[in-house]
């Protein structure tokens, strides 16, 4: 099959999407396929054999040999399990195979994905269905059908069953709402969502030289090299048509598979770069971001690159993270966070504003939990990333029309008294003033939130799960109080009155990196949990579980298996770094500075022989020794450390954190130090110069 070169023909090229569809289904079959994304009607057989069929022969035509079911486990990443199209015919022929049943179900071996416990209090297999919210896809010759994964239970063992149940709740609580404000025409919201992601690039051969980015994704040692990030505009050097050369691929097989990718050059961190897509609907937001990582890495390889997409793979440099943007999208084309022009859609639009600002307020709890990974310990609070503390960051215009509604006072330039819901018109909110403030970890900008906590390599499903599950339950609050309204107009204007004034401890216009902030934040109650032990124990808190479960998201069984899943991947990140560092220290570090301290001896002999003077080679001889006592001290406490880990995951959380992953800081600063005594030649991995500048 030939890949098309011009944009047009080769974005989605690969994609089996709606116009394709169109195409290849008949009338009927295209219309059960569109009824059944609008209001979920299951698939009649018939239907899926005749979808089925037509998706196999366009996958083949695409040179697609396997099929496969989709799937987003609670570990973050995909999982795919393959299966041939082939099936034996008569003759010692084939047949290209692929029924209805294959693809609305499948049955994966499911014991190798976590569950939380969930499955050994039921039936130990699990299965996938389709998807039919979001297209099925080529690559790599085999179809890709997006598929939710489930218990024989019924429990959700993956992130986009309760992704889809969130974003349902939240399209049956916004109607409800458009429906008081007299919009009937509106059939559908949908949260739409862009990703933004950032990631580092560096030279293949380097990276295989380096076992802690091998086995962990981060160096776990690495002194900063004389230059820094403060001329970033040079750092490309020699890596830069690499780069470049990558940039436009990766662009392409982005755009095969229907995502609008913008990447650009990020000269935040040296070779560090972003991707921002052109947004979409949530459901296929997550879809695309967990594929455009994928991409990210895969594509490098072909440039002898590697895509590193951890949080933090340089100590001293900023590290990479998410900024998800979310808004709320109707099939009638309007976004419910762009502030109107007419008095009816302002109110309309205050209103959602409120229903955000209480929701993050009374929920700083779970959104915290949703950002919270051993990697991105590393950037929340640390002056590179918002800090632990949610705050909502509203922009001056916003603010003051706020200010005005709690405080009933006249806003300015409005020439009138106070501003009076549903009655008077905003002031005009220009984009470019909402995004000025960079520290905000929830950022109005015009027409969206930009949620700024994430990490890089995190799954975005958890935080928009929680956006989403948020915003209905505060819509739901709300529209039970006003369908019962007798005076619509004055009810509405108080109760954002009352919604704003409550909530608006949340509201934070100032520098997020500031310590004044945390003590600010501490005076107005606002929860601070600086690190993913600190977070953690709060993930399935009364007014969590409660907000899930009443929203039928998760069951409460569902809520402590996902926490537990959390604790498990945390602690096996921490012990796994942990492992190998110890390992690189043993086998690495600690005979290298040997070695060189050894070389200082002779030749602090051989000079005093010959009676010159040795004071730099004692000195370092002796620096590095002492040094190297100390590191294998450490060394050998995180070897022991590692022996006495609880069994039990919630204590093992605390104390990776508080025993293992502190000893491990300490034995770093001795390493760095004795990277800065050791003669380059002896080092026995490149070092952060190496890695961050190949020119
Ligand atoms: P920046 O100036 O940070 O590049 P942009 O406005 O260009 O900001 O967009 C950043 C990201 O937000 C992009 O992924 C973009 O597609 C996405 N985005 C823009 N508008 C919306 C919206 N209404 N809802 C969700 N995401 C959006
Ligand atoms: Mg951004």
């Amino acid at each position: 099959m030939e890949t098309p070169t011009k944009l047009p023909e080769l974005f989605g090229s690969m994609v089996f999407n709606e116009q394709t569809m169109k195409d290849r289904l008949s009338k009927a079959s295209y219309e059960a396929w569109e009824k059944s994304v609008t209001d979920g009607t299951p698939l009649e057989l018939a239907t899926a054999n005749e979808i089925a069929e037509a998706m196999k022969r366009w996958a083949v035509e695409k040179g697609a040999t396997h099929y496969t079911h989709w799937f987003q486990p609670m570990t973050g990443v995909t999982a795919e399990k393959h299966d041939s199209f082939i099936e034996p015919a008569e003759g010692g022929r084939i047949i290209m195979d692929f029924s209805g049943k294959e693809l609305v179900k499948g049955e994966p071996d499911a014991s190798s994905f976590p569950n939380g416990g969930i499955r050994s209090t039921f039936e130990a297999r699990g299965y996938t269905a389709w998807d039919p919210t979001s297209f099925a896809f080529v690559k790599d010759n085999s179809l890709y059908i997006p598929t939710v994964f489930l218990s024989y239970g019924g429990q959700a063992l993956d992130k986009k069953t309760p992704l889809l149940r969130s974003i349902e709740k939240l399209n049956q609580q916004a109607i409800r709402i458009l429906r008081l404000f007299g919009d009937n025409d509106t059939k559908r919201v949908v949260p739409q969502v862009g990703a933004e992601q950032e990631y580092f690039l560096i030279d293949k051969d380097l990276y295989d030289q380096r076992e802690d980015l091998r086995l962990t994704g981060r160096t776990l040692f690495g002194n900063m090299p004389p230059r820094g990030q403060e001329l970033s505009d040079h750092y490309f050097g020699q890596l830069k048509p690499r780069v470049s050369e990558y940039m436009k691929d990766l662009d392409n097989e982005l755009w095969k598979v229907g995502i609008l990718s913008k990447t650009k050059h990020n000269e935040v961190a040296p070779s560090q770069h972003e991707m921002a897509p052109i947004y979409t609907e949530c459901n296929a937001a997550c879809d695309q971001n967990q594929l455009t990582m994928e991409l990210m890495k895969k594509v490098a390889l072909r440039h002898n690159l590697v895509c590193l997409i951890h949080e933090k793979p340089f100590l001293g440099v900023n590290g990479s993270g998410k900024h998800n943007n979310w808004s709320l999208g109707t099939d009638t084309g309007k976004n419910l966070f762009k502030p109107g022009s007419t008095p009816r859609q302002n109110a309309q639009f205050l209103l959602f504003l409120a229903a955000f600002i209480k929701g993050i307020d009374e929920y700083q709890g779970t959104l915290r939990c949703t950002v919270a990974s051993a990697g991105n310990d590393h950037r929340l609070g640390a002056q590179e990333a918002p800090p632990a503390v949610l705050s909502i960051f509203l922009g001056d215009e916003l603010e003051r029309v706020v200010r005005s509604i709690i405080d009933d006072t006249p806003y300015e330039n409005s020439g009138k008294k106070k501003l009076k819901i549903g009655v008077d018109s905003l002031p005009q909110i220009r984009q470019d003033t909402t995004d000025r403030n960079r520290t905000s970890p929830m950022a109005f900008t015009g027409n969206k939130f930009e949620f700024r906590m994430l990490g890089s390599a995190q799954s975005v499903s958890g935080p928009n799960i929680a956006l989403n599950t948020i915003m209905a339950e505060e819509l739901r609050e709300m529209a039970d109080k006003l369908e019962d309204s007798k005076n619509f107009n004055s009810d509405l204007q108080k109760l954002i009155k009352k919604t704003l004034t409550e909530h608006q401890r949340i509201i934070f216009d100032g520098d997020g990196y500031d310590d004044a902030w945390l003590e600010e934040a501490k005076r107005r109650g606002l929860a601070n949990y600086p690190s993913t032990a600190d977070a953690i124990p709060h993930y399935d808190d009364k007014e969590n579980v409660e907000l899930y479960v009443k929203n039928e998201i998760y069951t409460e069984e569902e809520m402590h298996a996902r926490r537990a899943i959390h604790e498990e991947i945390y602690n096996a990140q921490i012990q796994i770094e942990a492992r190998t560092m110890s390992d690189m220290i043993r086998r690495q570090i600690l005979p290298a500075v040997s070695e060189y301290a050894a070389v200082m001896g002779e030749r602090v002999m051989t000079k005093k022989n010959v009676g010159f003077s040795s004071a730099y080679e004692e000195k370092i001889g002796s620096k590095i020794s002492v040094l190297s006592d100390k590191l294998m001290l450490s060394c050998e406490k995180i070897d022991n450390d590692l022996k006495k880990v609880p069994s039990d995951s919630v204590k093992a959380v605390q104390y990776n954190r508080n025993t293992v992953y502190k000893e491990m800081v300490k034995a770093r600063e001795i390493a760095d130090e004795l990277e800065n005594l050791t003669d380059r030649d002896y080092w026995p991995f490149p070092v952060y110069a190496d890695l961050l500048f190949s020119e």
